[in-house]
């Protein structure tokens, strides 16, 4: 394109919420064929909130909520924003005071799995089955359980184990945005496939796609395995774009033939991207690639 015509289209962009970052972003979006969604904050609205909490050990509900408000307050993840207010309103008082005094040491994340530290003298993990399979924490009957009933509600199980054995679990739901299925359903009309990839589980990541008319779905993977599923498809002839917020999609944001962030995403994401959907509205996906067709084929 030439630069008038690239400055005219990222300038309309600019004005409609979508922010494009120069004219290689905006020549490479029209031959896109394929969309690449990352589920949590994406596709979905990125505010999980907790509908369910259940004791699997001794230890007593207060105590439990104290240990997880310990760790998870280290914790930029949104579903550790929203356990941390479902433990806080289980505590006398809705006791603010984070841990309780508790001391916490050796934080780790673990990307695409959960979080871990020392709290006190003891070892907690929250987070999902694969953070317990990856440190040898038996998941029995009872939990498994408690997993299908939920993640058939697409609600995802998050696990909590102290001292290596599951003490308890919250089920968090998190409702997909309203435009996503329509998006998704225009896209195909446009002769674009969508496909979704998640960190999360499988059966949770499955009802989130039949939510939305997805039905290429990977799930369980970890942020370079986002990045790698984008090379295989580019390997196989596609021509993908990648929409995704977090810092765990930012790989992937950059593998792809054009990576798009949610503007209400990480930082990390927004730099990763090309293009930058600043309303968060994934209406705008369209508006990006609509741009890029007429643009080009203006030109051409
Ligand atoms: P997504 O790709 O859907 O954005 P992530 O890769 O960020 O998801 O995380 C994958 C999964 O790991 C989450 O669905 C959750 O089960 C678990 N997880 C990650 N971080 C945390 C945390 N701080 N607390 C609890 N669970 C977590
Ligand atoms: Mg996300």
């Amino acid at each position: 394109a030439t630069p008038t015509a690239v400055m005219v289209a990222t300038g309309k962009g600019a004005t409609q919420g979508v922010l494009i970052k120069g004219g290689n972003a905006l020549e490479k979006a029209h031959k896109v064929n394929t969309i690449v969604f990352d589920k949590t904050g994406t596709l979905t609205v990125g505010k999980p909130e907790v509908v369910s909490v259940v004791l699997l050990s001794e230890i007593p509900m207060e105590e439990f909520c104290h240990t997880v408000i310990a760790v998870e307050a280290n914790s930029e993840h949104p579903i550790a924003k929203a356990v941390v207010e479902h433990a806080k309103n289980q505590l006398p008082d809705h006791k603010s005071q984070i841990g309780n005094g508790l001391v916490v040491k050796d934080f780790e994340v673990h990307p695409g799995a959960g979080v871990g530290c020392k709290v006190g003298d003891r070892t907690v993990l929250v987070g999902n089955k694969k953070l317990m399979r990856l440190s040898n924490v038996p998941v029995d009957a009872e939990v498994e359980s408690y997993f299908s009933d939920n993640e058939k509600l697409a609600r995802t199980c998050v696990l909590v184990a102290i001292d290596g054995k599951v003490a308890g679990a919250f089920a968090v739901t998190d409702p997909v945005k309203p435009e996503a299925a329509k998006v998704v359903s225009f896209l195909r009309w446009m002769g674009i496939n969508s496909i979704m990839v998640t960190g999360d589980n499988w059966s949770t990541a499955t009802a989130i796609a039949k939510e939305v008319g997805i039905e290429n779905v990977f799930a369980e993977i970890d942020p370079l395995g986002k990045a790698d599923r984008i090379k295989d498809l580019q390997a196989r002839g596609k021509i993908v774009a990648m929409v995704g917020d977090g810092i765990n999609d930012s790989p992937a944001l950059v593998a792809a033939n054009v990576g798009m962030a949610i503007g209400a995403g990480t930082d990390v994401a927004i730099e990763a991207a090309d293009i930058v959907l600043i309303k968060s509205n994934l209406e705008d996906v369209i508006t990006a690639i609509d741009l890029s067709r007429k643009t080009i084929s203006r030109i051409h």
